[in-house]
C-alpha cells in the first residue's frame, strides 16, 4: 500500500492557506479518509490496536470529549469537573486492581499519556524515591527481555541502568533467579508483565513479589495490556494468576484505558501502592516570575476532552458490560487457539490469554503471514524466535471471523509447506510499518520515521 494514497485526490498543504477553507469542504475530505481508514480492521482481520470498534461507541465518547475538548485541565478553578473525572478514573482503577489489600499505605494514582506515560512515571518515581530515601545516585531496575521497550526508553531519558533478564524459552516466563541474583544496592525497582505483549503471558507475580519485599527495591507490574481485561477473566474462571496489589510486594501498576478500558487513544492509569511514591515525581517551579507552576506528571496542558471520554467509558460500560466484551474475547481468543493447535507444525508460545502468539518448528512463520496479509489478516510480527501474534479485541467477535481465521490459516499452512526454504516477504516490526528489517538498519530505520513526517516535503509538487 501506498504510504500517500490521498496524492492527487486532496490539496496539499505546503503552508498555511492564505484563505479559508469552507468547514463542510473538510469534514467530506475527512469522512472519505476515515471511512476508508475504518474498512481495514472493522472485518476483524486486525490483531490489536481497534479494541472497542462499535462505532456507536465511539459516537457516545466523542460526545463526552467534543463537550471538554477545548479545557485545559491544568487549570483546575476553571474546571473541577476534570477533577472529579480524574479522581473517580483512578479510584475505579485502584478497585479493579484490588487496592483495597492495601492496608500499610495509602493507595494514589496518575492519569497519563498512554502505556509509555504510564511506565515514564513509574520509573521517573522510582528514580526520585530512592534518591530521597535511599541516597541511590546511580540507579538500575531490571526488566524482563519480553518486557515493552518503553522501560528502555524511560531509562534511556532518565538515566536510568536498565537490566535486562532472560525469559524461560518455552513458557516465555522471567527466570526469577536471575532477577534475584542481579539486585545490588542501587536497584531501584524490578518489573513483570501482566500480561506481556510479545506472548500475552503473565510473569510470576507472586515470586517477583517475595523478591522485591526480601531486597526493599520496588516492583513495577505492566499491565498496560492486560489491566481492564484480565480481571474479568479471572472473575470469569480463566486461569489467571493473581498479579495486582493482592500481592504485597507490587508498588505500581500501569493500565491502559486507551486499550481493554475502551477508551480513546490519550490514556492510561499508573497506580501506586503508596502515595509517597507518586509524589515523588511531581515537579514544582515555586519561584518563577511567571507564577508558581506545578504540573502533576510531564505533561504540561491537558485537554479536558480525554478524561470525560475516558471516565464516560468506563462509567458507561461498568463491570457487567467489561465482563460481557471479555466472555467474548476470552471465548474468541480460545477458539483460536484451537485453529493453531490443531496444526502439529505450529506452536503456541507459552500458557497465552487474550493475546495469543505462534510460531513453527518446521517452516518460517512468515510464509504464513505472507499467505495471511493476502487473505486480508494484519498480525503482529515477532522474532527471536520468529512468530506472529494475534491480539484479540472486539471487533474479532464479530460472527464469522474465528470461521475465517481457520480456513484461512488451513491455507497458510499448506502455502508454508511449499515455500519452505524460500525467504519469506514479511518481516518482525513492531507496528506494521516496514518489512525485511535488520538490526544493522539503524539509518532504513531513520528514514521511515522521518517519513512519516516530512512526507509532504519529498513529495514532487503539483505542476
Ligand atoms: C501498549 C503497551 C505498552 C505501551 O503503551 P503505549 O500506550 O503504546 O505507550 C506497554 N506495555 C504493554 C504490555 C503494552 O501492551
Amino acid at each position: 500500500m501506498s504510504p500517500f494514497p490521498y496524492d492527487g485526490r486532496f490539496p496539499i498543504h505546503r503552508r498555511l492557506p492564505e484563505e479559508s477553507t469552507p468547514r463542510a469542504e473538510l469534514l467530506e475530505a475527512l469522512h472519505a479518509m476515515a471511512t476508508e481508514e475504518d474498512a481495514t480492521w472493522e472485518s476483524g482481520t486486525c490483531s490489536g490496536t481497534m479494541y472497542c470498534g462499535d462505532h456507536d461507541h465511539y459516537a457516545f465518547l466523542n460526545e463526552a470529549f467534543g463537550l471538554f475538548a477545548h479545557v485545559n485541565v491544568l487549570q483546575r478553578d476553571m474546571c473541577p469537573s476534570a477533577t472529579k473525572f480524574e479522581s473517580e478514573i483512578i479510584a475505579m482503577t485502584l478497585d479493579l486492581l484490588h487496592a483495597e489489600a492495601i492496608t500499610d499505605s495509602e493507595p494514589a494514582g496518575l492519569v497519563s499519556s498512554g502505556g509509555t506515560g504510564s511506565i515514564s512515571h513509574a520509573m521517573l518515581a522510582y528514580r526520585e524515591w530512592a534518591a530521597r530515601q535511599r541516597g541511590v545516585s546511580r540507579p538500575n531496575v531490571i526488566k524482563p527481555e519480553t518486557a515493552h521497550p518503553a522501560f528502555d526508553k524511560a531509562c534511556h531519558l532518565f538515566g536510568i541502568d536498565l537490566r535486562v533478564a532472560p525469559v524461560d524459552p518455552v513458557t516465555t516466563l522471567v527466570d526469577t533467579e536471575w532477577v534475584d541474583a542481579h539486585i545490588d544496592a542501587d536497584t531501584v525497582a524490578i518489573i513483570g508483565s501482566a500480561c506481556n505483549y510479545g506472548y500475552g503471558t503473565v510473569d510470576p507475580i507472586g515470586a517477583l513479589s517475595d523478591i522485591a519485599l526480601r531486597h526493599g527495591v520496588g516492583l513495577h507490574v505492566d499491565s498496560c495490556l492486560g489491566g481492564f481485561i484480565l480481571p474479568f477473566g479471572q472473575e470469569l474462571g480463566y486461569d489467571i494468576p493473581v498479579f495486582d496489589f493482592r500481592h504485597p510486594g507490587v508498588t505500581s501498576i500501569s493500565a491502559d484505558t486507551h486499550k481493554y478500558g475502551y477508551a480513546f487513544k490519550g490514556t492510561s492509569v499508573l497506580s501506586f501502592r503508596d502515595k509517597g511514591l507518586r509524589n515523588a515525581q511531581y515537579f514544582f517551579l515555586t519561584d518563577w516570575s511567571g507564577g508558581k507552576y506545578c504540573s502533576p506528571g510531564m505533561d504540561g496542558s491537558r485537554s479536558g476532552g480525554l478524561l470525560a471520554a475516558t471516565w464516560a467509558s468506563m462509567v458507561q460500560l461498568g463491570r457487567e458490560g467489561y465482563r460481557r466484551y471479555a466472555v467474548d474475547i476470552f471465548a474468541t481468543a480460545a477458539a483460536m487457539q484451537e485453529s493453531v493447535r490443531s496444526h502439529p507444525e505450529l506452536r503456541i508460545l507459552g500458557a497465552p490469554t487474550f493475546l495469543f502468539s505462534f510460531t513453527s518448528d518446521e517452516f518460517d512463520i512468515y510464509h504464513v503471514n505472507d499467505f495471511m496479509r493476502g487473505r486480508g489478516w494484519r498480525f503482529n510480527g515477532q522474532q527471536y524466535p520468529n512468530a506472529l501474534h494475534m491480539a484479540v479485541t472486539r471487533p474479532q467477535t464479530q460472527p464469522g471471523v474465528v470461521e475465517r481465521f481457520t480456513t484461512d490459516l488451513d491455507g497458510a499452512v499448506a502455502y508454508a509447506r511449499e515455500k519452505e526454504g524460500e525467504a519469506p516477504a514479511s518481516g518482525a516490526i513492531y507496528g506494521g510499518v516496514a518489512g525485511g528489517m535488520t538490526d544493522e538498519a539503524d539509518e532504513f530505520i531513520r528514514m521511515v520515521m522521518g517519513d512519516m513526517m516530512d512526507a509532504q516535503q519529498s513529495i514532487p509538487a503539483p505542476g
